[in-house]
């Protein structure tokens, strides 16, 4: 992803900013679509993870869907002309207003949480003299073994509705005339690595399924969401997650019913390997036991270290061009590990709180004020999350194709 020569374009460029690979981002769409359109599975892509009007412009292009969780990232996803038809909306927070933008563009599905949520959907509904159509987002009660911050399908989360609740919800569906039954939805967590919790939900969704033929419902679409993990300490070995292995999974272990259609809600998957969080070193300190080496970039910037633990690979490349001088080839894509001596640096930002750290102790080859510095895997939860917090510039992005 990285040599000497796009890191020569960096050196002109004002720090910090987010850099995405676009040739990257193409190539995850390619093999993404090649396996999903095997089965004729229909992926949305979870507009959260980043929702630059670029990212997704292609990602539309590549003939996706959008999943949403909020009136504003509907809008997003209208005007970078993703079809109504292919928008899903979920969140356990819908405000009246949001929902009522949902029913102006007459989306897909919403994804309802709770009952309460059913019945004012049916009423704003109601009011406008249309149908909602919506899918229960149910808890399956699936350990998807991920951080608990980003775990979603447990009974003690906040999320879907709980198994125990089902008898009640169908029974007052009922009476809900402006709301039309489509799915079932789950969702259980995110940068999900082990694929088992994934066959686990399998089964899960398979004995809701009889649940539901055995109560005469007949469900058209199986939504199972999102979360599958990307790997962030190999970002080139792994480029790619094997989208083959992944769908295959689902088609193997899914029982579905005649005309059923299966849809997904990939996010991380799809962006995360394409962005890079670019910035440069202010200041090297010693400290007691260690050396500090103090970035332009924070948490306002990236925030997942801050907010739940996340490791990001860290890269000084500047290296690259010490490479390529030493070896006077312009093009160094292999960054040094044997020629120089490798230095513990606890890698921070200049935000004023001790959780801005990006990694502690990590090895990176003598660094020095000015280096160019990459957070890899920046692309989902990245840019998105990004703050004014102690009153900082926006961050900036750049895109492959445009240097
Ligand atoms: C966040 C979210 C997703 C996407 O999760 P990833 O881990 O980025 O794939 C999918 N569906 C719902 C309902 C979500 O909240």
């Amino acid at each position: 992803m990285f040599n000497s020569t796009i890191v020569s374009k960096f050196n002109s460029i004002p720090t910090p900013f987010y850099y995405y690979d676009m040739d990257v981002l193409k190539q995850t769409l390619n093999l993404l679509k090649k396996e999903s359109d095997k089965y004729g599975f229909i992926v949305h892509y979870a507009t959260k993870a980043n929702a630059n009007n670029k990212i997704l412009d292609i990602i539309r292009s590549y003939g996706l869907g959008a999943d949403c969780v909020s009136g504003n990232e509907i809008k997003k996803a209208i005007e970078c002309k993703f079809n109504p038809n292919h928008i899903v909306f979920a969140g356990v927070g819908k405000s009246d207003v949001e929902i009522n933008i949902a029913l102006d563009h007459s989306i897909f599905c919403f994804n309802c949480e709770s009952l309460q949520e059913m019945e004012v959907i049916n009423e704003l509904a109601k009011a406008k003299g249309t149908t909602a159509s919506i899918a229960l987002r149910i808890n399956p009660n699936v350990n998807a073994n991920t951080h608990k911050y980003i775990t979603t399908g447990l009974e003690e989360n906040k999320f879907g509705i709980n198994l125990w609740e089902l008898d009640n919800v169908i029974a007052a569906l009922k009476d809900l005339k402006n709301l039309k039954l489509i799915g079932l939805h789950f969702h259980i967590g995110s940068q999900i690595t082990d694929i088992n919790s994934f066959k686990t939900l399998c089964m899960r969704v398979n004995e809701i399924q009889s649940w539901f033929v055995s109560h005469k419902i007949t469900i058209e679409n199986i939504n199972v969401g999102g979360g599958w993990g990307v790997d962030y300490h190999e970002p080139d070995k792994n480029r790619y997650l094997d989208f083959a292995a992944y769908f295959k999974l689902y088609n193997d272990f899914l029982e579905l019913r005649p005309g059923q259609k299966v849809h997904f809600e990939l996010g991380r998957a799809v962006v995360a390997q394409c962005g890079t969080l670019i910035s440069r070193v202010l200041y090297i300190k010693k400290g007691v036991n260690t050396n500090f080496a103090i970035l332009d970039a924070g948490m306002t910037e990236l925030m997942r270290p801050a907010l739940y633990q996340a490791y990001h690979k860290i890269e000084n490349l500047s290296k690259y061009q010490v490479a390529s001088i030493k070896s006077q080839d312009s093009a160094v894509s292999e960054l040094p590990t044997t020629d120089s001596l490798l230095i513990k640096y606890d890698v921070v930002g200049p935000i004023c709180e001790s959780s801005d750290c990006f990694g502690k102790a990590v090895n990176l080859p003598e660094t020095f004020r000015g280096d160019i510095i990459a957070l890899r895997t920046a692309g989902a939860y990245g840019e998105v999350m990004s703050s004014a917090y102690n009153l900082r510039d926006r961050v900036k992005s750049v895109y492959s194709d445009e240097i």
